[in-house]
């Protein structure tokens, strides 16, 4: 045992703070959903490449919250729109995608949504996002601007 500090109470075990980053490595299955591992599928996008659609940036934005890539969601945010900072919660744990619809967003768009239920889990309980959000094209490059709806 190295520590030598003593503490009267370990961390609850639900506690948001006890929760490790997922391991996804770069052969990992992306976390998007999508067959391909990580590397190929949202972790090249993660590592600067374009997004060739909305889908593609949405799924990518959804997977930088698994692997909490604060700066990734920030860099494809509008800056019209987005947080100075973001503070990823620690204790959400995402786990599953589903992209239900899109409209547009495509090579030949500058608009374009999509729709979709992501879900999580907090201490133990289970939750979703089901939101529409909007990407339009800044810079020539997608970005997300906001959520037409969020429920
Ligand atoms: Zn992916």
């Amino acid at each position: 045992m190295s520590r030598r500090t003593s503490r009267s109470r370990r961390p609850a075990a639900a506690g948001p703070r006890s929760t490790p980053a997922p391991q996804v490595t770069p052969a990992s299955p992306c976390p998007c959903g999508l067959p391909a591992g990580y590397a190929e599928c949202c972790g090249r996008l993660h590592a600067g490449a374009a997004a060739p659609t909305c889908e593609a940036l949405m799924r990518s934005r959804y997977a930088a919250f698994v692997v909490r890539d604060a700066g990734y969601l920030l860099r494809t945010w509008h800056p019209d729109h987005r947080p100075d900072v973001l503070d990823l919660d620690p204790g959400q744990r995402w786990q599953g995608l589903e992209v239900l619809g899109t409209t547009e967003g495509s090579a030949f768009h500058t608009t374009g949504t999509v729709t979709f239920r992501a879900h999580y889990e907090v201490g133990g309980h289970p939750g979703s996002l089901h939101e529409k959000s909007r990407f339009v094209r800044y810079g020539g490059a997608w970005v997300y601007e906001a959520a037409v709806f969020a429920d």
